[in-house]
């Protein structure tokens, strides 16, 4: 790597730094604010995992004029960080204005991707949007049946990242059941540091987004990784809910969905999180101060079980704060369909939000 491209990633990774501290001392004075949110471009992906409820196989583009008024409304909520995710966000022809549209409002810009269209122009394109966050799952070290996001399949386009991305770059591998062998997190780990590329590991969740308890081996490999992870500012390191998923257990916390983390799909409606889609369902351009400030205080039932990562570590800014009661639910709204999930198994994200 020359040296002005050296100077270049060192100073956006300061940046980027700076932007995580403001981040969380902004989140800590005010809870008026969302956090996080995520945006759907478009929900066709070209792989078809068999745990995967998040994707079809047929859906256009979301148009950019959409988008843009969606970003529009997350940047008038005051949103700090917005994850493009999908189906497969590189289908969308467009991504690189939506990137660049978000950056405008100077919100951080992150991407989550299975990594299939990375080419060294694709990055260097993404560079120049303005990314500043990218994660890939990896979930096994060969294809099999169920998932094909692997490493032997994957490995050039982690080089290709290590070489070009000047945005921050996380691997995450998973656990838990439908993985074949555990060993394969470590595997992809390993390649993930040697690389000099982030790394954190997920929990396989049932098709509601709850927990299913990991193996001995399972679990002393989650806190192998769990402790390889090499980002100096991250949320995990202060949250208990990363031991409780590895042994197991049910965690206390208070889920913020729908106040301090959005979930938009690709119809322009808010829910709460991934696995809860049709909660509360609201057209984010209807969604007010007013939903914002009952989510906040609304407690979710699905809390104790949930392995939504991303959603937990966002909470963590809120814990101290006053707790939550029981409100009635909203009634749910029907989602558009997806594929049929062929097992009620599906993975957990990660929140790219500090490096
Ligand atoms: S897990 Fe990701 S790559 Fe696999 S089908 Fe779902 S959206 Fe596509
Ligand atoms: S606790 Fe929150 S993040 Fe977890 S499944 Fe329920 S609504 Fe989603």
């Amino acid at each position: 790597m020359n040296v002005f491209k050296a100077i270049r990633r060192r100073a956006l990774a300061h940046y980027r730094t700076y932007r995580g501290v403001r981040f969380i001392v902004e989140g800590l004075l005010s809870s008026r604010h969302p956090l996080l949110a995520h945006l759907i471009p478009i929900r066709r992906c070209n792989l078809s995992c068999a745990y995967c409820n998040e994707y079809d196989d047929h859906s256009q583009p979301v148009p950019l004029d959409l988008l843009f008024s969606r970003i529009d409304r997350l940047a008038w909520f005051g949103t700090r960080v917005i994850t493009i995710s999908g189906g497969e966000p590189l289908l969308h022809p467009e991504l690189d204005h939506l990137i660049r549209h978000i950056h405008r409002h100077r919100i951080t810009t992150g991407l989550i991707t299975n990594g299939y269209l990375l080419t060294a122009d694709r990055i260097q394109g993404l560079n120049r949007a303005g990314l500043e966050y990218l994660q890939i799952s990896i979930d096994n070290v060969m294809p099999d049946q169920v998932s094909k996001k692997s490493l032997k399949v994957l490995d050039k386009k982690l080089e290709l990242l290590a070489e070009h991305a000047d945005f921050h770059v996380n691997i995450n591998s998973v656990l838990g059941g439908g993985v074949n062998d555990p060993q394969d997190a470590l595997v992809i780990a390993r390649r993930a540091v040697a690389l000099g590329l982030g790394t954190t590991v997920g929990v396989i969740h049932d098709g509601s987004g709850q927990l299913r308890p990991l193996s001995p081996q399972e679990q002393s490999i989650y806190l192998q990784i769990h402790h390889m992870g090499k980002r100096r500012l991250s949320f995990a390191r202060f949250n208990n809910f990363q031991g409780d998923i590895a042994h197991g257990r049910s965690h206390q916390w208070r889920c913020r969905a729908g106040s301090r983390y959005l979930y938009i799909c690709e119809d322009g409606l808010v829910h709460y999180c991934s696995q809860q889609r049709g909660y509360p369902a609201i057209p984010l351009q209807e969604y007010t101060l007013e939903h914002l400030r009952r989510e906040y205080t609304t407690e979710k039932s699905c809390a104790p079980h949930c392995t939504v990562s991303c959603v937990q570590q966002v909470a963590i800014i809120d814990n101290w704060r006053a707790p939550q009661r029981v409100m009635a639910p909203l009634p749910r709204r029907p989602s558009a369909p997806l594929v049929q999930v062929k097992s009620e198994l599906r993975d957990s994200t990660e929140v790219v939000s500090a490096d």
